[in-house]
């Protein structure tokens, strides 16, 4: 079977009744970006920036990002890679710069932290456009958005670094691709603020991890907690069918990059609800695609229909590992 799942990965996925299911990568944490796995995707669905600022002893300088992200944008050339604007603070520190606050998770982190510093911000973007310069496979995209006014305020930011990287480029007898921008949905108050994105973000990212942690007030790391924390829950099924459903009546592109994406009956349940587009680790990509390969979307419908009706998560996670366990 290993080896049966190992050919999936130069394929494009299919479902049994053949709807084309988009594979992404997440990229950035882990430095697992070997060709094989490559191959097997139709992009990076969400690059962590943060590696390079975990990896310094101080900030990275305008020149070190831009060889850094430009390595990640020739890597994967010919398709598209969503790179996401830094996300430090909550459990992802700085060695180098101290945040000390009594709840992180609801602190300084994200969007909040470089809008508070736009000159880190800048940098930041201006590296990411230089390093887009003739290759034009980039995406930005925007994590921790809680209301339009960060949204605002960052695309001020965006453009202003676009114009100044547009000279830079144009000095040199090059023209700079202006990026598709997208936010991520993970910070629960943005669910009833759809709309609002209309003509203000090109689309959007799905962070299951801290849409669960938020929507269930848990902390995603907490041990003592981990039984709370469940992104089969209800609630957060049901948020994820309304972003599906709200995103697809906006005709903003949809796709979902926290764990349950590469999951497997996460992967299933997503589908069924209506995504088309999923980014996942590395080491799930071939089992992902294999399954989706296996299953009709109408039988994914019909199981994320019990999933939307279900009062426990743990309903849900017997049904499908039944249905999984009978397909064999
Ligand atoms: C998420 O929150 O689901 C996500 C993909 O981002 P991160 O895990 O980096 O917070
Ligand atoms: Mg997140």
């Amino acid at each position: 079977l290993a080896e049966r799942v190992e050919q999936e990965l130069g394929k494009a996925t299919y479902t049994r009744d053949q709807q084309r299911v988009y594979i992404h990568l997440n990229a950035g944490l882990s430095a697992d970006t070997s060709i094989a796995v490559n191959e097997g995707v139709d992009g990076v669905g969400l690059y962590r920036t943060e590696v390079p600022f975990l990896l310094q002893r101080s900030f990275p300088s305008e020149e070190e990002q831009t060889t850094q992200y430009r390595s990640i944008l020739s890597i994967y050339r010919d398709k598209q890679v969503v790179m996401r604007t830094l996300d430090v603070g909550g459990d992802k520190p700085l060695p180098y710069l101290t945040i000390e606050e009594d709840n992180p998770f609801l602190g300084w982190r994200g969007i909040r932290f470089t809008l508070d510093h736009p000159e880190i911000f800048l940098i930041q973007v201006r590296a990411m456009l230089k390093a887009s310069i003739g290759l034009e496979n980039m995406d930005i995209l925007l994590p921790m958005i809680s209301g339009i006014a960060e949204l605002d305020d960052s695309i001020a930011l965006i453009n202003r670094a676009y114009h100044e990287v547009a000279k830079y480029a144009q000095v040199h007898g090059q023209t700079l691709k202006r990026p598709r921008l997208g936010i991520m949905i993970e910070v629960p108050s943005i669910l009833y603020q759809l709309p609002a994105l209309r003509g203000k973000v090109d689309f959007i990212s799905v962070g299951s991890n801290d849409l669960t942690q938020y929507l269930l007030a848990v902390d995603r790391n907490n041990a003592r907690v981990a039984s709370v924390y469940d992104a089969l829950h209800p609630a957060v099924l049901h948020a994820l069918k309304q972003i599906v459903e709200t995103a697809g009546s906006m005709g903003i592109p949809v796709s979902v990059c926290g764990e349950l994406a590469g999951d497997p009956i996460g992967a299933l349940l997503l589908v069924g609800m209506g995504y088309r587009s999923l980014s996942m680790n590395t080491r799930n990509v071939a089992r992902i695609k294999y399954l989706l390969r296996h299953i009709s979307v109408l039988e994914m419908e019909q199981l994320s229909q019990f999933a939307l009706q279900a009062t426990f998560g743990d309903e849900v996670r017997d049904k499908i590992t039944a249905f999984v366990d009978a397909q064999g």
